[in-house]
This record gives C-alpha cells, structure tokens and sequence, in this order.
C-alpha cells in the first residue's frame, strides 16, 4: 500500500498521462498509477545506483516493464523534450527540486503539470515557478508518521502580479494552504516560529556583525508574518 503522502501525490497526476517520477527510489509511484489505470507509460529517474536496482526490481516484480521505463541520471536528463506531460518529484529538500528543475529547464516545454513534495522549504519551489512560467493550481498539507508534507501542483501560465506583501506571505505558506488554513497548517507554522524565536533569541545574544544583524531581519520578518498568519 502506497503511503498517504505518495497516494496524495498520485491524486494531482491528470488521467492519461505520460509520466516522468524523478528520484523515484522504489518506483512505487509510477508502479501505483500505472496499476490503476491511471497512467499508461511512465519513467522512473533514479541518480544513485542502489534506488535504481530498487526501481528496475519493483518493476520487474509487478510486470510492468511494458509501461515504465527505469532510467538511471541526474534530475530531467532521463527524459527527452516532449517525451513526458507530467512530472513528479517527491520526497527530496525544496532546495534539490528546485535545482533539479532549473537545470533541467529546456525539457519541460511539454510538460503540462508539476506535482512536487518537498520535504523542507517549499518555498524555494514556489519562487523558482513564479520566474520560471509556473502557476499554482493546487497545494496540499498532510500529516503521517509524525512528520508534515507539503504538496505543490503547478501548471504553465503567468501568475497575476499582486502587492510584494502578499506575495512574499503567499511564496512562504503557500497561497491555497493559507487560505485554508487547516490544524496541520498551524501546527507547522506555530513549530517553525518557535523555532525562529529560538534562533533569534540566541542571535541577540551574540555579537553584532553585518551577517546577524541581516540575518535577525530576516528572522523578525518570518515571525511577524507567521504571528499574523496565525492570530486570525
Ligand atoms: N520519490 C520517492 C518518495 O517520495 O518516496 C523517493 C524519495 S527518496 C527520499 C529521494 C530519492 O531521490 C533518492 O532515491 C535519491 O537517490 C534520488 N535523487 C536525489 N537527487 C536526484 C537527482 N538529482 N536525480 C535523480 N534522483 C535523485
């Protein structure tokens, strides 16, 4: 049974896609839409070797060498321009995915949609969409095994310019998750300002140099947005 964070994931791959799962470790993802139904050919990306053997057994055992194809490279590189409509990348720090999908930019003209779970810093995603041609059309905050998950669905299209203020609340807890609002939600944003306040508290204890005192800003910034995010 897939994970509800991978299961999730799945829910946002449209119907009849061609699918490309990047750091797909077991490949369990596209074995799973690929068993429903859901997806008729997929590519399963692995860098490392011992994902790779991971993925090309699963695959194997399931009997869906027909439908997926198990490819060993870095980020995009194992997809050719126009070969994939969908792309899923799952599991990893925002900061990789982002790199992932900037260095492999020129292969995603005929890519419809985006479904990235970042484990850490989604909003380094949501910034690299914003100036790269994405838009948000979906986002979503789930619990399991003690940990939370964020999942960004993105499309190609120009986002509607909006006040900086806004667009920097947006960028950081993610448009629709702020709209709703949800329990998760605030549990994620009230650990993080704890941990901000932390991080502050010792800063101000240490010695004013050009690097901390950008860096307390930055900090006195997050957590007054946090603070109103979540007094109301
Ligand atoms: N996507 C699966 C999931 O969400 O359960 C596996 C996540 S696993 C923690 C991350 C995988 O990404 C690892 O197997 C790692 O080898 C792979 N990976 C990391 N960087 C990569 C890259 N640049 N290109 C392809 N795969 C990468």
């Amino acid at each position: 049974k897939l994970s509800q964070r991978l299961e999730t994931v799945a829910n946002y791959i449209p119907k009849g896609s061609r699918l490309a799962d990047i750091g797909s470790d077991h490949a369990y993802l596209p074995c799973h839409v690929v068993k429903k139904g859901l997806v008729s050919f997929a590519i399963a990306g692995e860098v490392v070797e011992g994902p790779f053997q991971s993925a090309k057994r699963q695959v194997e055992i399931e009997g869906l060498n027909d439908q997926i194809t198990v490819r060993k490279g870095n980020g995009l590189e194992v997809i050719s321009s126009g070969e994939v409509d969908c792309i899923t990348i799952a599991g990893m720090g925002g900061a990789l995915i982002t790199s992932i999908l900037e260095e492999g930019k020129e292969k995603l003209s005929s890519t419809k949609r985006l479904v990235l779970q970042p484990n850490i810093s989604a909003v380094t995603i949501r910034n690299w969409l914003l100036n790269n041609g994405w838009v948000l059309i979906a986002e979503e905050i789930l619990e399991e095994d003690e940990k939370i998950y964020e999942i960004i669905v993105a499309e190609q299209g120009i986002a509607t310019s909006k006040p900086r203020e806004d667009l920097q609340k947006e960028l950081l807890f993610g448009p629709f998750l702020l709209k709703e609002k949800s329990d998760i939600f605030k549990k994620k944003w009230l650990t993080e300002l704890n941990n901000w306040q932390r991080i502050l508290d010792q800063l101000s204890r240490a010695a004013d140099t050009e690097e901390t005192i950008n860096k307390k800003n930055e900090l006195i910034k997050k957590i007054e947005m946090a603070e109103e995010v979540l007094s109301h």
